[in-house]
């Protein structure tokens, strides 16, 4: 039997029937506009041949669209209440494999060799739970797992953050790490309305292309992470300040470096592009 998970009516009746009350603290909020979920697939299954591996299927309402494109479906869900509505919802599917766990915790390395062996790429699809959007996205990129992409749903705030050019007023610390690995790109708005309970925010979904390589590469990868976190650390300190307490380094040193880069010695973090905090990294590493 097929549901439908995006009417509101059905998911009500089917929670019900599982004596389900719904988890704020897990970011439970669970779609209900009939357009969103299709178009998330489209956007992440390219070819049928394609695996995906979703975190935090809910109800299955995403879950049951990836499932008509992929060839298969990898969902992680960490609330156990779940896993038998879900067997109810998606029984129509033979492609899904629903997994109990903690997508923070698993070892994601070993679940994608082992899950999709017959798939030709692999991409990442979710409506990710708010209080976990940006380690979640840090741990897929940082891991350097073989995904083609990942096109997920997060706050519209953290949307616009996440795919700011970097040397920009809406950039942060996450902005720089994220298109270290990635190519991010916003695809659409989705309003809160079209949730279950309706959040107290907007949201937007983004896709996030993996390089191969990055752009601009420094000669010392955890050093330019340690500086750019660092120099990101006080919004409304200077760049130099924040790299220097962040990094123990004297603030003449500091200096030296922004000016010999042609940046001036009060210049914000949000105001430098992606090639000069690689040279600024590569100047004050130590050798
Ligand atoms: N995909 C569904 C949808 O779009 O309606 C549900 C999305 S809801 C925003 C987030 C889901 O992630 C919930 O089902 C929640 O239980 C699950 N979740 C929360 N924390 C998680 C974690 N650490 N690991 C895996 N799933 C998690």
């Amino acid at each position: 039997m097929q549901y439908d998970l995006s009417d509101i009516g059905t998911v009500r009746a089917i929670l019900s029937r599982h004596g389900f009350s719904v988890s704020k603290s897990l970011g439970q909020n669970f779609l209900i506009d009939p357009d969103v979920c299709p178009q998330m697939a489209a956007q992440a299954v390219e070819s049928p041949d394609d695996g995906v591996l979703e975190i935090g299927p809910g109800v299955g309402v995403l879950t049951a669209q990836l499932c008509r494109r992929a060839k298969k479906v990898v969902a992680i869900e960490l609330d156990r209440r779940l896993l038998p509505v879900l067997s109810e919802t998606l029984s129509a599917f033979r492609n899904v494999e629903i997994i109990s766990g903690d997508v923070l915790k698993l070892d994601l390395q070993a679940l994608l060799r082992e899950k999709f062996t017959d798939c030709k790429r692999v991409s990442v699809c979710a409506n990710l739970p708010y209080y976990i959007t940006s380690p979640v996205i840090m741990r897929l990129l940082e891991e350097r797992l073989p995904l083609a992409q990942i096109v997920v749903m997060v706050q519209k705030e953290a949307a616009e953050r996440l795919c700011a050019e970097v040397g920009t007023r809406e950039a942060g610390a996450v902005t720089a790490a994220v298109q270290y690995y990635a190519q991010a790109d916003e695809l659409f708005f989705v309003p809160r309305t079209s949730f279950f309970p309706t959040p107290k925010v907007d949201s937007a979904v983004i896709r996030l292309r993996l390089r191969s390589e990055p752009e601009c590469k420094p000669t010392d990868e955890a050093f330019f992470f340690r500086l750019v976190k660092a120099a990101f650390a006080q919004r409304r300190k200077t760049a130099q300040n924040g790299i220097a307490a962040g990094l123990g380094l004297p603030k003449e040193q500091v200096a030296a470096a922004l000016e010999t880069l042609g940046l001036p010695a009060d210049v914000r973090a949000e105001k430098i592009p992606m090639p000069q905090l690689v040279a600024l990294s590569d100047r004050l590493c130590p050798k």
